[in-house]
């Protein structure tokens, strides 16, 4: 087991870690840029190390700080969290050279999933359903046309290098083919300095249902059941639960099962998150997420097990303390992110939190780095905290999460807290009757 663990994150999720650290009697070290010396992972870590300004490319991005920061400190480990350099290969590859232990996949398994084109060429290769499209990179408006045509309008076209929701164009018909694939080329090049895009079938209704998997280094893969992530805001998880209200036992085992095994043949090693869409009781794969998600607490809720203890295990060489059979889905799970932002036009609400009351009781979770008279910096994302709420089952869980909503107090700041409470009351979702458009026309209608 590792001795001491650097967390290069901050926010929610560096508190997150450090939890699960201090619970298996690891040291800690955090890194934060000069915005976060107040944060309370920085108050509640063993060592800090203050590595920059606030601009993320010279901090939390700056590679080269946080290995001098293990190398002062120690450290034999390192957690990434999610964002920042949880997905960046040359990292993992970086760390590895000094001897430090990466905890996450190996640097050639990121690179793969990290380039889409690549990730589905894998996914289809190992038995994983995908949506039907181009199979590679398309640069040709003709070669684009005949693709078009065989699978059928509307499509999307999608940069290769893309995340976070950027880079995708829907075209709807023949006409808007060419405008789509140029300011997808562009848009991808500005955005990610590289203009590959490729072509899929535009689903029109689907659910984002991904299958949290785990490797355990051995050559061995489990799956964790899914999350159900279609509550969505520019491409943007805004509300998860697990299970999907959309699936019963069979399809679960039939895609998890199908998920593990891929796992185990690609030899991956930790945790993973399998993205699909799922429509008219098909998935399809649209991507891979080789880290930890932001949405990981409602699957630990409804399984009782800490998926960073068992990352830090897997990392450390001692595999999973869960073989499949052990893994049990008990109850429902609903996750709110909470941001500090405008309920209705999401623009962000930086600015120092007067009073910070969070809800408690029987199935509550409350994972946030803020406290009262904390001041958010404007620099970073604006998450600043994650309702988790579990239940026996769904109706149960939506009656607490009613009840959670109306306990919490963020005030002196704007946050989204509002249209959850909103959400809560909402007969679609209160039969989970809901696909990736719902929240978006919802928002429209200004109900
Ligand atoms: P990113 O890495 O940028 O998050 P994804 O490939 O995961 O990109 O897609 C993000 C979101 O975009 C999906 O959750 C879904 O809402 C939408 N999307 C992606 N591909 C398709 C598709 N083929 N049809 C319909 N919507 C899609």
């Amino acid at each position: 087991m590792f001795q001491k663990i650097l967390i290069a994150n901050r926010g929610e999720i560096a508190l997150r870690v450090l939890r699960a650290c201090k619970e298996l009697g690891i040291q800690t070290v955090v890194v934060h840029s000069t915005a976060d010396a107040d944060a309370m992972h920085v108050r509640l870590a063993d060592e800090s190390v203050c590595i920059g300004p606030p601009p993320s490319r010279d901090s939390y991005l700056n590679i080269h700080q946080i290995v001098a920061a293990c190398e002062i400190t120690g450290a034999d480990a390192v957690h990434p969290g999610y964002g920042f350099l949880s997905e960046n290969a040359k990292f993992a590859d970086i760390l590895a050279a000094h001897n430090i232990t990466f905890i996450g996949p190996s640097g050639d398994h990121i690179r793969i999933m990290g380039d889409k084109i690549e990730a589905k060429r894998t996914a289809k290769r190992l038995g994983i359903p995908v949506v039907p499209g181009s199979d590679g990179a398309v640069t040709e408006e003709k070669e684009a046309r005949r693709i078009a045509a065989e699978i059928g309008y509307p499509v999307i076209i999608k940069a290769s290098a893309g995340g976070g929701g950027r880079g995708m164009k829907v075209a709807h018909t023949e006409a808007d083919l060419e405008i789509a694939l140029q300011t997808a080329r562009s848009e991808a090049g500005a955005a990610f300095g590289d203009d590959a895009v490729y072509i899929e079938k535009y689903l029109e209704k689907p659910r984002h249902i991904e299958v949290q998997v785990f490797g355990d280094g051995f050559g061995g893969g489990v799956h964790f059941g899914e999350r159900d992530c279609s509550l969505q805001r520019r491409h943007q998880k805004v509300w998860e639960e697990a299970n999907s209200p959309a699936l019963n036992a069979e399809e679960r085992s039939r895609i998890g099962g199908i998920c593990a095994k891929a796992i185990a043949d690609l030899g991956y090693s930790g945790a993973g998150t399998i993205e699909f869409l799922y429509e008219n009781g098909e998935f399809y794969f649209i991507e891979m997420n080789t880290r930890l998600q932001v949405e990981h607490p409602v699957t630990e809720a409804i399984t009782g097990i800490d998926l960073v203890h068992e990352q830090i295990r897997v990392a450390s060489g001692g595999g999973l303390s869960v073989k499949q059979e052990d893994i049990k889905f008990n109850g429902h799970a609903i996750e709110c992110r909470i941001n500090a932002e405008d309920p209705r036009t999401f623009t962000p609400s930086p600015g120092t939190i007067t009073h910070f009351h969070t809800p408690g009781g029987l199935g509550i979770r409350v994972d946030s780095g803020v406290y009262s008279g904390y001041k958010i910096p404007p620099y970073y994302d604006s998450l600043i905290g994650k309702l988790i709420v579990h239940g026996r089952n769904r109706v149960e869980c939506m009656m607490r999460l009613r009840r959670a909503l109306d306990e919490f107090v963020v005030d002196g700041i704007k946050t989204t807290l509002p249209l959850f409470r909103d959400l809560v009351g909402n007969a679609d979702i209160a039969n989970g009757d809901y696909d990736i458009h719902w929240l978006e026309k919802y928002l429209a209608r200004g109900e």
